[in-house]
């Protein structure tokens, strides 16, 4: 998958697409495969960057194990009050009490003083990569990378709940589901891949942010903007795990001077996007700039076209069914219980 930052509105469309499909059984109440940052920020879990984890040269790393708190617990509304409780004027607020944390809960703050301040959204889901910290970490082998598409399991029959896959994940993109016991993470929608569909958060993200498709493809589109183009890195390369998903990263407005005038430096740090995206950063900032440029000339850009996505299914690859082509229920497309890979469409 290419997510494009510059498109992100932050609308969350992806987040409940996903939660909409996937997370809704027992014991699945804080688990968002499938996030939205504003980042700077601290992320989901709260603080993920220093919990540790992947690889360092090449040495497999135990990181920290968060907690449901880290990542933010579901909370209770006073849904009854504000709906039926005949009263006026009764904001809808958490009844919980130690609601302090949740999966956005520094939605929009960002970094930098007015009028310079700043910020971007960051979609993450498991980044299904190609070394697996997670895999390598699991005594009962319960994880699998299937080989056909590189899309990483857990097999809900094996896992006994170890969590060492949630320690070694340094992207933290690994749940406990206390309830049942087992570890649960992202599927990349298998059983929709199977039949050709898109994932979910892609295919109704309004902003088109999101490309899927296959790396060795030369055809398509994540490829092209990966290798051809050259516009899109993973996240946190230094990690070890290799990634595959990728991100165009988010261009700058221009800081202002005291009178207000644009300078010629950038109002996100370019020392802040190395730290997420490697030094290869500005170049791609650099590469995408120039193209911009081009254009306002009258010129015609591949890159720019494909980013823009004026054809929309051309975003995904070969995945451009519609779920209703192939037949059961377009929304829900799968059994529930499927995640072990053993069920079927609908
Ligand atoms: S992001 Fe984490 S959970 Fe996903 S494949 Fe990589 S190491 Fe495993
Ligand atoms: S649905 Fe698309 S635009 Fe909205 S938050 Fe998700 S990735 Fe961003």
């Amino acid at each position: 998958m290419v997510m494009d930052l510059n498109k992100c509105i932050g609308c969350q469309t992806c987040t409940v697409a996903c939660k909409r499909l996937w997370t809704r059984r027992e014991g699945m109440k804080h688990q968002w495969w499938n996030t939205v940052n504003s980042q700077p920020g601290t992320g989901t879990p709260h603080g993920w960057e220093n919990m540790g984890g992947g690889f360092k040269n090449g040495v497999a790393q135990a990181g920290h194990r968060p907690t449901v708190d880290e990542y933010g617990k579901a909370w209770e509304f006073n849904y009854q009050d504000v709906f039926y409780g005949g009263k006026d004027h009764v904001p809808l607020t958490p009844v919980d009490g130690d609601a302090d944390k949740g999966p956005n809960w520094d939605e929009d703050i960002g970094a930098g003083d007015y009028p310079n301040g700043y910020y971007f959204y960051l979609p993450r889901i498991c980044n299904h990569c190609t070394k697996p910290a997670c895999l390598a970490a699991c005594p009962r082998k319960a994880i699998d990378k299937r080989e056909e598409d590189g899309i990483v399991l857990i097999d809900e029959d094996k896992c006994r709940g170890y969590r060492f896959c949630q320690e070694a994940c340094p992207y933290k993109k690994i749940y406990y589901n206390e309830t049942l016991g087992i570890s649960q993470k992202c599927i990349f929608c298998f059983p929709r891949i199977d039949e050709g569909v898109t994932t979910a958060c892609s295919r109704q993200c309004p902003g088109r942010v999101r490309f899927v498709g296959y790396l060795d493809d030369p055809d398509g589109p994540i490829y092209k903007l990966v290798h051809e183009h050259k516009i899109a890195l993973p996240l946190h390369p230094e990690y070890g795990t290799q990634p595959n998903v990728f991100y165009v990263p988010p261009m700058s407005p221009p800081t202002l001077d005291k009178n207000g005038v644009a300078t010629d430096k950038p109002r996100i740090p370019m020392e802040y996007l190395v730290s997420l995206f490697g030094p290869e950063v500005e170049e791609v900032l650099d590469r995408l700039q120039k193209e911009r440029e081009r254009v306002a000339q009258g010129e015609k850009s591949e890159m720019l076209d494909l980013l823009i996505s004026r054809k929309w299914l051309d975003m995904f690859g070969p995945f451009d069914k519609h779920p209703r082509e192939v037949g059961g229920n377009p929304v829900q497309m799968v059994t529930p219980g499927v995640m072990t890979g053993k069920g079927g469409v609908a």
